[in-house]
C-alpha cells in the first residue's frame, strides 16, 4: 500500500492509534514519517506504563536503592562517611516526577514533530474503521481511519483474596505518601522481585511471598536459585510455597494472614501477581475483535486482528510484555502497512533470543535458552558456569557473588543461552545478545580476548564444561 493511495482515501486518517505508550507512540511516529496521516488518542500522560509507572521510575528507584549498598561498601575503600546516610523519600519522589514530566513532554514533542494529530481522551471502537474519543469533559468525537491500532497495554492484576483492596499494585509504589517500614510483596515474577530489592535497598524490611517452589519461574533454574540466595543474603525475606489467605486492616497497618497459618504485620502489601491486557471500554465485543481466554487481543503474524483493518501490539497482545518488543512490533507493523524506509527491507520480528534483565539486586541478564529449555529440545549440550566474588567486593566487604553461565549446543558448538546474575548484568548481556543473534559459537567466544579486570571477561574464559 502506498502513501498516495492512502491520501486519496475517504477516511480522516490512514492510521488511528489508541494508546500513547511505547508501541503506540513508535507506530504513530514512524507511520507519520512515511507520509501517513496519523492520529493518536491517549487519556492519560504520554509514554504509557514504561515511562510513567514501569521501566523508567523503577530503574530510577533502583539506582536510588543501590546507594544504600554503595555507602556501606565505600567504607571498605577507606571512605569515612559523616553520620548515617538517610533517604529523603519526598525528595526522591519529586526528582522522579520532574524527570517523568520531562519525558512526557518529549513524547508529546515526538508526536507534534512527526505531524501526528494528538487527541486527549479515551478511544473506543465504533466499527472496523471508526474510533470514538471521549474527552475528560465527557464530550465525544468520531474519527474514521483506514487502519486502527490498539496499543493500550496492560494493568496490574490482584487475585480475589479477602482484603485484596487493602493491598497496593506497582502503580501505587512510586508515589507512596511515606516509605513503608515493613513491606509484604506477593508474587515472585519480574515486578515482585524488583520491587522487593528496591524497597529493601531504600530501607524497608521486605518479605517476598511466592506460591511456588522458587521465584522467577521461566528463568534458568540455577539463575533462580542463585538470585534468591543473593537477595536473601542482602536481607530480603523470601518465603516460597506461601500465599496470602486474607488481608485485614489494623488501623493504618495491614495484617497479612498466610497459607501456613501464620500472620505478618506490615505497613503496606504489594500484589505483583501479573498484569492483564487493558481493554476496558474499547468495545472489542461490539466490533467482534477476538480475544484469548486471558483477554489478550488475538493477532496474526502482521498484528492484524480477525477484523483486518484493526491491529494490536504490545502488552495488549501479550506475546512478550517488554517495551523493546513493543517497539520492534510497531516497526514491523509500520513497514507492513506503509512500506519500509527507502532502500530497506520490511522489518519482521523474531521472538527468539530476546534479551531481558530483571533489576533485582543483584540484577539478572539473560538471552537465549535456559539449561532446562535446551535439554527439553533434545540434543547434547555443554554447560559452562562460574560463580565468583567480583573484584569490587574483595575490598567492599559485601558477600555478593556473580554467576555467569553458557549453554552450548554440542553438535554445532553454538551458544544457545547466556545468563548472568551480578552487577550490570543487563548492560553486559545486551552486548552478548548481538553475538547470540549472529549465531556465535563457543570457539568464537574462546577466541575473543577478555577485558581485564571485568566480570564480563568470564564469558570468554570459561574453559571446562561443568556438565553435559
Ligand atoms: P509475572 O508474570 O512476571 O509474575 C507474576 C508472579 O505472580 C508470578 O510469580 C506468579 O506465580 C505470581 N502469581 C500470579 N497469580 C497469582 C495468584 N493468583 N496468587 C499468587 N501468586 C500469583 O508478572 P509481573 O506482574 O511481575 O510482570 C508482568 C510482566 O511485565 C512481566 O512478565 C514482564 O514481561 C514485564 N516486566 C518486565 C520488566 C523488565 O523487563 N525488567 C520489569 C517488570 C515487568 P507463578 O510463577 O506461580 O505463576
Amino acid at each position: 500500500m502506498t502513501h498516495s493511495k492512502d491520501s486519496q482515501d475517504a477516511h480522516d486518517f490512514d492510521l488511528f492509534v489508541i494508546g500513547g505508550g511505547s508501541g503506540g507512540v513508535r507506530a504513530a511516529r514512524f507511520a507519520a514519517q512515511r507520509g501517513a496521516r496519523v492520529a493518536l488518542a491517549e487519556s492519560a500522560r504520554m509514554g504509557g506504563t514504561c515511562v510513567n509507572l514501569g521501566c523508567i521510575p523503577k530503574k530510577l528507584y533502583s539506582y536510588a536503592a543501590h546507594y544504600a549498598q554503595g555507602f556501606e561498601e565505600a567504607r571498605g575503600y577507606g571512605w569515612q562517611l559523616p553520620g548515617t546516610p538517610a533517604l529523603d523519600w519526598a525528595a526522591l519522589k519529586a526528582a522522579r516526577a520532574k524527570e517523568i514530566a520531562r519525558l512526557n513532554g518529549i513524547y508529546e514533542g515526538l508526536m507534534s514533530g512527526a505531524g501526528v494529530t494528538r487527541l486527549q481522551g479515551h478511544g473506543s471502537l465504533i466499527d472496523a474503521h471508526t474510533v470514538q474519543v471521549r474527552a475528560a469533559d465527557g464530550s465525544t468525537r468520531r474519527h474514521s481511519a483506514r487502519h486502527i491500532l490498539i496499543a493500550t497495554g496492560s494493568t496490574p492484576f490482584k487475585p480475589e483474596v479477602p482484603g485484596a483492596e487493602l493491598a497496593l499494585t506497582s502503580d501505587d509504589m512510586f508515589d507512596l505518601p511515606s516509605l513503608p517500614r515493613r513491606l509484604v510483596v506477593a508474587g515472585g515474577g519480574y515486578i515482585g522481585c524488583e520491587m522487593a530489592s528496591i524497597f529493601h535497598g531504600l530501607g524497608a524490611q521486605v518479605t517476598l511471598l511466592y506460591r511456588g517452589e522458587q521465584i522467577l519461574r521461566g528463568f534458568d533454574d540455577e539463575v533462580r536459585d542463585f538470585t534468591a540466595a543473593q537477595m536473601r543474603q542482602h536481607g530480603v525475606d523470601i518465603r516460597v510455597q506461601t500465599d496470602i489467605q486474607r488481608i485485614e486492616a489494623v488501623g493504618e497497618q495491614r495484617r497479612v494472614h498466610l497459607s501456613d497459618g501464620s500472620a505478618l504485620q506490615a505497613d503496606a502489601v504489594l500484589y505483583a501477581t501479573g498484569r492483564r491486557p487493558l481493554v476496558d471500554g474499547l468495545n472489542l465485543d461490539g466490533v467482534g475483535v477476538k480475544q484469548s481466554k486471558q483477554g489478550h487481543i488475538e493477532v496474526d503474524g502482521h498484528y492484524a486482528t480477525n477484523v483486518p483493518s484493526i491491529h494490536a501490539l504490545g502488552d495488549v497482545v501479550g506475546r512478550m510484555a517488554l517495551t523493546p518488543v513493543a517497539l520492534a512490533e510497531a516497526m514491523a507493523l509500520v513497514d507492513h502497512l506503509f512500506g519500509p524506509a527507502p532502500g530497506q527491507a520490511a522489518r519482521t520480528l523474531s521472538y527468539e533470543n530476546i534479551p531481558t534483565a530483571v533489576f533485582t539486586h543483584p540484577p539478572i541478564g539473560t538471552v537465549g535458552l535456559t539449561e532446562e529449555q535446551a535439554r527439553q529440545r533434545g540434543g547434547a549440550i555443554r554447560v559452562y558456569r562460574s560463580d565468583f566474588k567480583p573484584l569490587k567486593h574483595t575490598l567492599s566487604g559485601s558477600a555478593e557473588r556473580t554467576l555467569v553461565k553458557l549453554i552450548v549446543d554440542e553438535a554445532s558448538d553454538r551458544v544457545l543461552g547466556l545468563h548472568m546474575v551480578g552487577e550490570d548484568a543487563g548492560e553486559i548481556v545486551q552486548g552478548f545478545a548481538v553475538a547470540l543473534q549472529c549465531g556465535a559459537t563457543k570457539a568464537q567466544f574462546d577466541a575473543t580476548i577478555g577485558i581485564h579486570p571485568t566480570s564480563a571477561e568470564e564469558f570468554v574464559t570459561l574453559r571446562e564444561a561443568a556438565r553435559t
